[in-house]
């Protein structure tokens, strides 16, 4: 770029500055919307594609901003990993999770589970509070299958001595794992035996282009075929029509998550629902 000329260069390093400032800002404050509880988590049900039953949702976090609004997630766990405040974030999210836990036992009997996204870094940082979810499980006198990590493909291929033992010591404790975003990374499938993963998430963009006789189809068939073999479950995330929810459930797939069973809801509107268990 320095050889391109003066006005290019002008071009793009005043680009370059309103980036960082606006970077700055949002870590401004993104530090102070931890303390102000500005942050959400909502929740978006996980069915079984066969009766349609709400056994499961996924947390999802939300950045009620008192300017921008609601700020999506994709705006600021980047930034928030980079300077390490997803481990605020993150222990924010799991207590919500068990306080919603322990909301939900008083309305339905059966077990319930509630999955989390667990970033990298996390599992990475010595201090980031993960060990002590044992502890605070067991304060709020939850099993801890209640609880689903999800983590990505990328953390399978070659973890950090500490992201390997904090993944032992999850499943060991009776946590489950979700593999996110299947499809997405190179993770290979004996990993997924190896850590004893017990969900595997196919992600949007293969449910995204499903039907009839489609390649995605049949790469979802394959998937899904070894993971039960596996002995892991399959869910499908994005299903927003009826037609892939029907190619799925005959592709054997267990369950979906999507705009077509419901949105990611506020707590209130999921606890109505979950009272109700009923989606489409
Ligand atoms: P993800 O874990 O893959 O979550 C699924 C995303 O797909 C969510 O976006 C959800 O709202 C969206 N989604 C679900 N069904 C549909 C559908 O039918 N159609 C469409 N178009 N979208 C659908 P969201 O909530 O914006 O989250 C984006 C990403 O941000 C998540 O992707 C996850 O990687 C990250 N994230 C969200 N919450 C947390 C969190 O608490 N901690 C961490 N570390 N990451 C989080
Ligand atoms: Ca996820
Ligand atoms: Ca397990
Ligand atoms: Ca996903």
């Amino acid at each position: 770029a320095k050889n391109s000329g003066r006005n290019d260069f002008e071009f793009f390093s005043h680009d370059m500055r309103e980036d960082a400032n606006a970077r700055m800002q949002l870590l401004k404050e993104l530090r102070s919307a931890i303390e102000l509880e500005q942050f959400e988590l909502y929740y978006q049900p996980i069915v079984s594609l066969d009766d349609l039953h709400v056994h499961k949702a996924e947390g999802l976090i939300r950045w009620q901003h008192p300017e921008k609004g609601l700020i999506s997630p994709a705006d600021f766990i980047p930034l928030a990993e980079e300077t390490r405040q997803i481990n605020a974030l993150g222990q924010f999210v799991f207590t919500e999770a068990l306080q919603t836990l322990n909301d939900i036992k008083k309305h339905i009997q059966d077990e319930f589970q509630i999955s989390i996204n667990v970033s990298p870094v996390q599992l990475a940082t010595t201090d980031s509070g993960i060990d002590d979810w044992y502890g605070m499980l067991e304060t709020a006198n939850l099993p801890a299958s209640s609880i689903v990590a999800e983590i990505t493909e990328g953390l399978m291929v070659n973890p950090e001595e500490l992201t390997q033992s904090r993944l032992k010591a999850l499943v060991k404790s009776g946590m489950q794992l979700a593999l996110d975003d299947f499809g997405t990374g190179y993770s290979s499938l004996a990993y997924l035996q190896e850590m004893d993963t017990d969900y595997l998430k196919i992600d949007k963009r293969f449910v995204d282009n499903i039907q009839k006789d489609s390649q995605e189809l049949a790469l979802c068939e394959a998937i899904i075929m070894m993971a039960h073999q596996l002995g892991l479950k399959v869910i499908a995330e994005g299903i927003e029509t009826k037609l892939q929810m029907d190619l799925l459930l005959e592709a054997g797939c267990d369950y979906g998550q999507g705009y077509l069973f419901s949105k990611p809801l506020h707590k209130t509107s999921f606890m109505q629902l979950i009272t109700t268990n009923q989606v489409i």
